[in-house]
């Protein structure tokens, strides 16, 4: 009998890669980005963790995401990076749910100032934010409406070599001067950011993907530890002559006699279909090939260079020996992707 392919999520990892990423930020207070149900991993591992670790203030997407958050972590601060109307305000105050804003209308609708809101000022990544035509309107918003915190977000932080982010800084610099002593806690640095040094720190800093143990920078990665092992099981093995084809559209062609295991993993559980004749398992110590194309349950892998296998065997897709960044690039994307996309129908087990 097979079994549902499974995330094991390992806390040692999650505090090591917190603890690391604090002791890169200096005194600003390390916050946690955990949207999109902490990016794949899971919110309810993830938030608990964090907070025994010391983490006090977390950001996520939408109202919704925070309440869910709140039974988790019931003393935390929490932002909510989109914002919500003002028909959410009673329910954001009774869980004490912070609204970013992001326009300077948000900034003006009486009654905010009760929920402790932050701010969002753009300087340059042109997506979300108060634009930079606005700026010179903040300081009478702010006063009024006496955010907790100001923030803004770079565009390039995983490309060092290219000005963009010193320009944000000054941008980000320009709009706390203007706002003088009525300027706010500020927080400008995500994972990469952090790298980026002790200027881009200030009083708080809000990584996400350093966190999971992906890197902005996928060729280098800066210690963090893989914090989900996906592992999944071999279903059949099989042999398969010289010249024939494995799989949907008979794209893998058997360029001499292989033995092929089945694995009961698919594009369902969130491993991408770009990875067809590209991605690789690891199975005892050793990196087998993807041969044919992935299906939404199943993939096949070469295991000719391994006897021993057998049915039942459990074999590593993603973790510590194949990183979410080496997946990502042989999928053409970055590893962000590859967790979020991580499946609802798999096992969980936390360690
Ligand atoms: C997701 C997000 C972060 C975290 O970014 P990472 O690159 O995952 O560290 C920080 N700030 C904002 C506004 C975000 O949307």
């Amino acid at each position: 009998m097979s079994r549902k392919p499974r995330l094991i999520l390992s806390r040692q990892a999650l505090v090591a890669n917190y603890q690391r990423l604090s002791s890169f930020s200096g005194q600003a207070e390390c916050a946690a980005s955990i949207k999109a149900n902490a990016y794949g991993v899971g919110v309810d591992f993830v938030a608990p963790v964090l907070w025994e670790a010391g983490c006090r203030t977390f950001f996520v997407a939408y109202l919704e995401e925070a309440l869910a958050l709140r039974s988790f972590v019931p003393d935390a601060d929490i932002y909510v990076f989109h914002g919500f109307g003002p028909d959410a305000f009673d329910i954001a105050l009774a869980s004490k749910i912070r609204p970013v804003l992001n326009t300077l209308d948000e900034l003006f609708i009486p009654g905010v100032e009760a929920l402790r809101p932050a701010i969002h000022v753009d300087t340059g990544m042109r997506r979300l934010g108060i634009p930079q035509y606005q700026h010179d309107r903040l300081l009478d918003a702010v006063s009024l409406c006496q955010p907790s915190l100001l923030m803004s977000h770079l565009a390039s932080a995983d490309e060092p070599e290219r000005p963009d982010s010193e320009q944000q800084r000054n941008v980000f610099e320009s709009v706390r001067a203007s706002l003088g002593a009525l300027c706010p806690p500020s927080s400008l640095a995500n994972t990469a950011g952090i790298l980026l040094g002790d200027a881009y720190h200030y009083d708080l800093v809000r990584p996400g993907i350093g966190l999971y143990g992906g890197s902005p920078d996928p060729s280098d990665s800066k210690g963090f530890e893989a914090v989900v092992t996906w592992q999944a099981q071999v279903i059949e093995l099989q042999h398969v002559r010289k010249g024939e084809t494995v799989g949907y559209g008979g794209s893998y062609v058997a360029p001499r006699d292989i033995r092929l295991a089945t694995i009961g993993l698919g594009y369902a559980d969130g491993y991408l279909r770009a990875l067809s004749d590209k991605g690789e398992v690891l199975i005892e110590g050793q990196r087998c090939p993807i041969v044919g194309r992935v299906s939404m349950d199943l993939i096949t892998v070469d295991v000719s260079s391994l006897r021993s296998v057998k049915e039942g065997k459990w074999v590593e897709i993603m973790g510590s020996g194949i990183s979410v960044d080496t997946i990502a690039e042989k999928a053409n994307t970055i590893g962000y992707e590859c967790l979020t996309r991580l499946g609802a129908r798999m096992e969980r087990v936390f360690v």
